[in-house]
């Protein structure tokens, strides 16, 4: 054989972080060794033509549920997905497993797990809760890509929300750390109350979910998150996770305009579905926050494509089929959660490219380099680059 690649793609349209073009990739070792036209030879070649290059994406926000709940799903069924779904890379969170990921020990147990079954790249976030203020520095000497942080009650008993005293005293932690705290910002007062009072009023359908999570409850809870960043001091990072309004993404690009480093993800749900899909569909959808009605979902794709969402992140987060079906005719009896994780590139094709507009230049934007970059993978993950990993997701553009 004349050539030493291990894999040559040939004739794709490629998605370099200069703009895309035709060009052939070549491979050695998991890594790109070089990008140009006419690449000679290749062990292996895969014919691109007619097919758009991406890189990977990198989904910041999945949950698999293993160890503890793996008849939820499991690492080696959720990365197949992932896989099939052109996700190159998930960052797990420390929860829906048992235990949930919040100390060394669990963090441990986790790593073995995955590093055994994942069929795609990985990291682990870590948990803030409030037992585990004292292990924040251990995890994070672990490796965890970031910590987690829920302001409302998270849906898992074992993973307590922090009441914003605590939060505030875990990101001086974090800030001292220069770690990333990813918060589940929704306000758990405002939530109990609206669920308590539709509930008392025999409410159990579908849109009784949405009228007890309104955007009003998000924004509230992002306002306190930025206080408690302020006390927190020099070096704070957060990131909100599923925003689902125009209002929240308003909110931390003001803070951001006045140099807070706060960032926001939204999910191909809440860009892909209106809450008279909710009403039809039922409890596959049910996630909190709920789904939005249509011009909140046509303004949070206004800003996608303005560029004031930083990533997209599934949230993927699956359950067993009971625990949908038990919602069927009582919306508050479901598991919330969407099981999305093969979606993200499909609901941006058919939403984004196909009827907005949207490039693919964007695409690799938000649901690579981005994420990349905010969680320390850039530029080994993140772009189509020589010496970057050969992550790549292959998309026929129809
Ligand atoms: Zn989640």
């Amino acid at each position: 054989m004349s050539s030493h690649h291990d894999l040559v793609i040939r004739g794709g349209t490629v998605v370099l972080p200069t703009g895309q073009r035709p060009a052939d990739i070549a491979v050695i070792n998991g890594a790109i060794s070089a990008i140009g036209s006419e690449v000679k030879g290749g062990a292996e070649t895969i014919d691109a033509r007619g097919l758009v290059v991406l890189p990977g994406v990198v989904d910041p926000h999945v949950h698999f549920n293993e160890p503890g709940r793996e008849s939820w799903e499991g690492w080696e069924a959720g990365t197949r997905g992932a896989a099939r779904g052109g996700v190159t890379t998930v960052l797990e969170m420390p929860l829906n497993a048992h235990p949930p990921t919040t100390t060394a020990a669990a963090f441990d147990v986790k790593l073995a797990v995955a590093s055994q079954k994942a069929l795609v790249d990985f990291g682990l976030w870590g948990g803030l809760v409030p037992e585990n203020l004292g292990e924040l520095e251990t995890l994070h000497q672990r490796g965890v890509i970031g910590f987690k942080a829920f302001m409302s009650h998270s849906g898992i008993d074992d993973f307590r929300r922090v009441p914003d005293g605590v939060l505030a005293i875990g990101l001086k932690t974090t800030a001292r750390l220069d770690a990333l705290v990813g918060v589940h910002a929704e306000s758990h007062e405002m939530v109990v109350r609206l669920g308590a009072e539709l509930r008392a009023g025999g409410r159990t359908d579908r849109l009784a979910w949405c009228r007890s999570r309104p955007p009003a409850a998000e924004v509230e809870a992002i306002g306190r998150l930025l206080t408690c960043m302020r006390s927190a001091g020099k070096g704070v990072r957060a990131h909100v996770v599923h925003v689902s309004c125009p209002e929240g993404l308003n909110a931390v690009d003001a803070a951001r305009s006045k140099g807070v480093a706060i960032t926001a993800e939204t999910c191909p749900h809440y860009l892909a579905f209106t809450d008279e899909d909710f009403e039809r569909i039922g409890p596959p959808l049910k996630c909190a926050p709920p789904i939005r009605d249509a011009t909140t979902r046509d303004a949070l794709w206004q800003e996608v494509l303005a560029g004031r969402v930083d990533f997209i992140g599934s949230d993927h987060s699956p359950c067993p089929a009971a625990d949908k079906q038990k919602g069927e005719d009582d919306i508050w009896q479901a598991w919330g959660g969407v099981a999305g994780i093969q979606a993200t590139l499909p609901v941006l094709m058919t939403g984004g490219v196909h009827a907005r507009g949207m490039s693919f230049e964007r695409i690799a934007h938000l649901t690579s380099t981005t994420p990349a970059q905010a969680f320390g993978l850039y530029p080994r993950k993140g772009a189509v680059a020589v010496g970057g990993d050969a992550d790549f997701a292959l998309v026929g553009p129809q």
